[in-house]
Formats: C-alpha cells, structure tokens, sequence
C-alpha cells in the first residue's frame, strides 16, 4: 500500500500548495522546504507590492514633492508643464519607456516605467503625440548589472536625443559636469525609502546618426530625478517574524539604492543595526573566505548584480544553510538553479527563471514561501506518521503469524485476511494521516537536518515496539477464541487485527501526544474513512460473500465484544507510555524526544 498512499499523498499535498499560491515544479522541494534555513528575497514585489505612485520630481532648478504642490484636486499635475525643464523630463519619462497605454487607456508594462508614464498622463501631455514626434530608433535596454535604460530618438526637425534613466550611480557614470547635486537627491530619496530614476540627456550632433557606443552615450547632461513610492506589503513583516521563530533566517537582496535596502529591510524587521546592511560594490573584491563571513552577519544586500546574487547563495551554502532563493530576471537563473529551492515569481517572472525554478510563486510574495515552509515541514511529519503507522502494521501482522504457526502448527491468518488487512485496514486512515493539518507548533521548531532521515534509529525502535503490542492483541484474541472452532479464531484474529489498526491510526496522529489531547488538529478524513473502513469490516464478516470470498465466519456478539476490548489494548498501551514519556517518569528525556 505504501506506493499508492505516497503517490495520493504527494498529489493532495501539492495542490494544495498550489491552491495557496505556491506551485511546485520539482516535488523533491517539498521535502527540502521543511528544512530551509534561510531565505533569500528580493524586494521589488516580493516584500513591497509592486504598485508604484510618482512622489517627487526634481530638476536642477525646481524640486517638486508631487501630493503637496503638483497635484490639484483631481489628481492633475499643474502648473508643470510651464517649466520647461520639468516639461523635458516628463517627456523623457515618456520616451525613455516600454510601458504603454492600450485601447482602454490602461497603463501596461513594468510598475516603474507604468508610473513614470503615468505622471506625465496626469500632467496632460499626450503620450501617443509625444512619441510621434519622437521616433525611437536605438535602444539599450535596462538589466540588472547597467541598472540603466538608454533609448535614441529623432525628432521630427531631424534632431537626435539620447535620452538615460536608471540609478543614480549607473546614470551619473554617462554625465557630463557636476553630479553631486542629483546624488544628493538619490541620497535623500532613498533614505527616506523612495526608490528613484535619474534622468539624463543630451543632442547628437550632425545629421547623419552613427552608433557608436562611447561617442554617443558619453557627456549627456543631468535632466532630473523622479520618485516613486511602493507600499511594503502588509503581511510581510509578521511573516518575516514567523520565519525568524522558525528558525529560518530572511536576508534581502536588491538592486536598488543601499539607502532603500536599510530603510526597507529595518521597516520589516529583516535587519536592526545598520552594519547589518552592505552594498555590492563592497563586495566586488572580497574572497570567498571573506564572502562567507559577511553572509554571516549581513542582512540586506544592495546594488547587488545577478552574479553576486549567485556567489550570495553558494555562500550561504557553504556556510551549510538549506538556501531559498527568490528571482524573476533571465540573469536570475543561475542563483535559482544553484539555490536548495530556486523560487520564481509568477506575475513578473521571466519564463527563463520559472523554467529554473523549483517553485513558482502565483501571487509574486514573500509569505507565501513562509506557508509552503510551514506546509513542507507538515507533509514530512504527515510521510512520518503513515510511514511508522504502516510499517508498524505490517510488522505487526508478521508477529501474530510466525508464532503461532511456529507453535500450534496452524495459521491464524489466511492470506486474504493478510490482504485485507493491508490493502483495506491500513489505507484510507493511511492517506488520512499524509493529510493531516500541519501541527499547531510547527513553526516553534528548528528546521529539521537536511540529512536527518525519515525513519532514524529511534523511530524504529517505536516502529517495533507498536507492532509487538498490535500482535500481542492478535494473538491474545487468537487464544481467547481457540476453544470455538479454528475458523471462528482465525476471524476473530483478523477483526481484532483489523480494528486495532483502525484505533493504532489515531495513535498514530502524534508522537508525544494524547489521542484525546486538545492540541490535535480536527481531521475529518480520519474520521470518514476509519468509519468507511469499518463498514467494510462489518460486510466482510456479517455477509455470505463476504464469508465466501473473504473465508470468515459470523462471529456470535460476545466474541464480537471480546474483540473489540482486546483491539482497544494497544491503544491503551500507547496512551500509558506517551503519559509516562511526557511526565519525565521513567525515561528521563524530555516531550521532545521523537520516538
Ligand atoms: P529591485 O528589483 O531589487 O528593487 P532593480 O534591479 O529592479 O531592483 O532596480 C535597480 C535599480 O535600477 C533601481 O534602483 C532603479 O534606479 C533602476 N531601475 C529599475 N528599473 C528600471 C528601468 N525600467 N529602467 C531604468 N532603470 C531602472
Ligand atoms: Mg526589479
């Protein structure tokens, strides 16, 4: 039975998964999640929302804060438009833009360029116009390692503009003359936890455009910078503390400002001191000895490129955490791959990170791979559970046969009580106990050892000592009912044998914990199917086919009750000794144990 239940098992755990957003690519991962360390998240998405609204906008002459003087009480930015250096950046935030505006006139594309796009919507200038007058005809597209965006555009008087938007830093790198005043900008902004674009542009001379790289990107002049606001998540931060009581470490790794990562990471209570907050560039050229160390203590990563992404994770590993890793980029795969669980955003995800991954995030958010940890770490104690139910079953009902076929010379079981008694007794509250609820107090534990078997030495010991008690309640029946027929003995063996499973399921629900403990989480399926599986017991024996095919007899009521009593002792037995283990009398060891 064991291949049937561990395959239902495994379907019904991950669509459940599945079902709280959390697809599973690889089904391995559902074990490695229970015993996951450490996570390594980004920020844009995973802790914040995603949902970027304009808040500052910044010229070398003029700094506006959009929600005091931009706005009138429609929403329109006004009296803007006027200026012409804030007129030219709106229209650089328009040019220098993959977002665009579809026939319903929603904004689509990514969240940073669809707000950039969107307040120039509001300050009234016509976009489509805008880009007509405006033709693109060479592009650099943003990553993750430039952290700039750079588009080419000609206008309709035969003018060519390169117009850059990006980090402050990657930006300023292509300006020509003072920058110190846009970083400063950069530097408020972001310590203030606004993430920022600068803007920077220049004309190219001469009426023929020829690329060439260094010539056309180099000295532009500063534009402006823009601010925008992306609200945190609200569920993130208890999620964050769930992980941490977890055991399970939450370290953030961005592409933005360092300034953003500390003020972000200390929101959510991922980092509390500022050493804990490093930046990429300080990692350009530290050995890996070094690298190992910082990942030690560091708590948010900033500016970090794809490939740092990557030595992060094979860090953590070293340092022997169980790694999660979060990304969405094509340049994110690498990191994926290599982490013990490679996690994909489903909403802003590249194909090239999900296609990497182990598991897809369906709603792009960090709690979510705090659930499927406290779901993982439930279906490996559920594989536990009816892993030991089973074998102590089946065990069970080798020591009821052996012995007494060894001493009397007759069997107590025929082989379809041996069938019935596997395939019917032990299935369904099998499949029950692989769906339990994970334990109220999961979560309060230590992650389990990546190595740590299912079944170690002490569960064994357990596993045996179960089935001598199952078969001690065999075989008392067997010689209770050995004065009737030996026909009436071998089924009142095999109705003993089979409700003592039924009854040995419950015990099975908990290692340390009463059957009848309050602590135990509702399971109707438990109930439904011991009931099921009763009735089938009941048709075996009280039915003439049942008799015929399953070679029983009718058991007269007082055997049935005899039964009964003796197939409730091992549970009996069990509920003293959890008592014993949990009141320190004998054994010494404390509840934890996991016999
Ligand atoms: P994260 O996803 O970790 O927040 P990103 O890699 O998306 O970081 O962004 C890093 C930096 O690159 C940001 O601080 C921003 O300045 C810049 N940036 C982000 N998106 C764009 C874009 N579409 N075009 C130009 N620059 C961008
Ligand atoms: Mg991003």
């Amino acid at each position: 039975g064991i291949p049937a239940v561990v395959t239902t098992v495994l379907a019904i755990s991950v669509a459940s998964l599945a079902r709280n957003q959390a697809i599973i690519r690889k089904m391995e991962s559902v074990e490695t999640l229970g015993a996951a360390t450490c996570i390594l998240t980004d920020k844009t998405g995973t802790l914040t929302k995603n949902e970027m609204t304009v808040t500052d906008i910044y010229t070398p002459l003029r700094s506006i804060t959009v929600k005091e003087s931009v706005f009138d009480e429609d929403g329109n930015v006004v009296a803007v438009v006027e200026d012409t250096n804030i007129k030219w950046l709106l229209y650089c935030a328009i040019l220098c833009n993959d977002a665009r505006i579809t026939e319903e006139e929603k904004v689509i594309g990514d969240p940073t360029e669809t707000c950039l796009l969107g307040v120039a919507i509001k300050a009234g200038i016509d976009v489509e116009a805008v880009r007509k007058e405006y033709q693109r005809i060479h592009e650099i597209p943003f990553t993750s390692e430039t952290k700039r965006m750079i588009v080419v555009v000609r206008d309709t008087g035969g003018t060519t503009h390169v117009i850059t938007k990006g980090a402050a830093e990657s930006v300023a790198l292509l300006v020509d003359g003072d920058t110190a005043h846009g970083k400063s900008i950069a530097e408020m902004l972001s310590a203030n936890g606004t993430r920022n674009l600068m803007y920077a542009s220049k004309v190219v001379k001469g009426k023929q455009f020829l690329w060439n790289e260094n010539e056309v990107l180099q000295n532009q002049e500063y534009v402006g910078t823009i601010g925008c606001k992306d609200p945190l998540r609200p569920e993130v931060k208890d999620a964050v503390l769930l992980a941490s009581k977890a055991g399970i470490r939450t370290v953030m790794i961005t592409g933005d400002h360092k300034l953003i990562a500390q003020n972000i990471a200390t929101e959510l209570g991922i980092v509390k001191e500022s050493k804990e907050v490093m930046d990429g560039t300080d990692l350009a050229s530290v050995s890996d000895q070094e690298l190992d160390q910082y990942v030690k203590n560091v708590n948010a990563f900033s500016r970090v490129s794809p490939e740092q992404k990557l030595n992060i994770v094979q860090a953590a590993q070293r340092n022997g955490e169980v790694v999660i890793v979060t990304g969405d980029g094509v340049n994110d795969a690498p990191a994926i791959k290599t982490a013990d669980i490679g996690v994909a955003m489903g909403i802003t995800g590249t194909d090239v990170a999900k296609e990497a991954a182990d598991m897809v995030l369906r709603d792009d958010n960090y709690s979510t791979i705090v659930k499927a940890i406290e779901q993982g770490r439930g279906i490996f104690g559920n594989f536990i559970k009816f892993l030991k139910y089973q074998i102590s079953c089946n065990l069970s009902g080798v020591l009821i046969v052996l012995p007494i076929s060894v001493a009397t010379g007759t069997t107590p079981l025929f082989p379809v009580h041996i069938l019935l008694l596997n395939l019917i007794s032990e299935t369904g509250p099998s499949i029950a106990l692989g769906l339990e609820k994970p334990d109220r107090d999961i979560m309060n534990a230590k992650p389990r050892r990546k190595n740590e078997r299912l079944l170690h030495k002490k569960r064994w010991a357990r596993i045996i000592f179960e089935a001598i008690v199952l078969a001690g309640a065999g075989i008392l029946a067997y010689f209770i009912a050995y004065d009737n027929n030996p026909a009436t003995a071998t089924t009142a063996v095999l109705v003993t044998a089979f409700l003592s499973r039924l009854w040995h399921s419950f015990t099975s629900r908990s290692e340390n914990r009463s059957v009848f403990s309050s602590k135990i989480e509702r399971n109707n399926i438990m109930y439904y199917t011991v009931i099921g599986t009763l009735v089938i017991l009941l048709l075996a024996v009280y039915t003439s086919i049942g008799n015929e095919v399953i070679k029983t007899v009718a058991l007269p009521l007082e055997l049935l009750m005899m039964c009964t009593v003796v197939s409730l002792l091992p549970l009996g037995v069990m509920e003293v000794y959890k008592l014993i283990r949990s009141k320190n009398i004998f054994l010494g060891s404390g509840v934890e144990g996991n016999a």
